[in-house]
């Protein structure tokens, strides 16, 4: 079986920063019923919720940290555990939350060194994970 790999929160689970879901409900009726992989990728790098929103420092090597912490580890962690999970899992396409420094697809927000988070061209994470094994990618916002 092929699973959809969609970005937990689009689907109601509140694994965002604040605490809070970014529920699609256009979403969740497209996929009602068909096989889903519900991914929350700095959940699964053991991060807490609510959390200090977080960005890309630099991707070589990669650093990403809030606006007083680096939680390049994290994401590491999640981006290792899943690479593992998807050796297990058949995925036909993915549903992400756009501008996430995850879930991001073309556009994510990204740490300048001021300081200040800016939205730049770019994709997140899980997002070049999935590229790189040439998933499509659906950004939903
Ligand atoms: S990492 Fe992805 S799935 Fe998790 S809350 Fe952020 S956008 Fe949603």
């Amino acid at each position: 079986m092929r699973y959809h790999l969609v970005s937990a929160c689009l689907l109601g689970i509140k694994s965002r920063y604040d605490g809070s879901s970014a529920l699609r409900t256009s979403l969740l009726k497209r996929l009602k019923d068909k096989p889903i992989l519900l991914i929350c990728p700095e959940k699964l790098g053991g991060l807490p919720t609510p959390r200090p929103p977080a960005q890309i420092v630099s991707r070589s090597p990669l650093q990403v940290k809030t606006r007083n912490k680096d939680v390049t580890a994290a994401f590491l962690r999640g981006a290792d555990r899943l690479m593992k999970l998807l050796k297990s899992v058949s995925i036909s396409d993915a549903y992400l939350k756009s501008r996430s420094p995850s879930c991001g697809y073309r556009k994510v927000y990204q740490r300048g060194p001021d300081n200040i988070a800016r939205l730049v061209k770019g994709n997140g994470i899980l997002a070049e994970l999935l590229m790189a094994k040439s998933i499509k990618i659906k950004s939903i916002s």
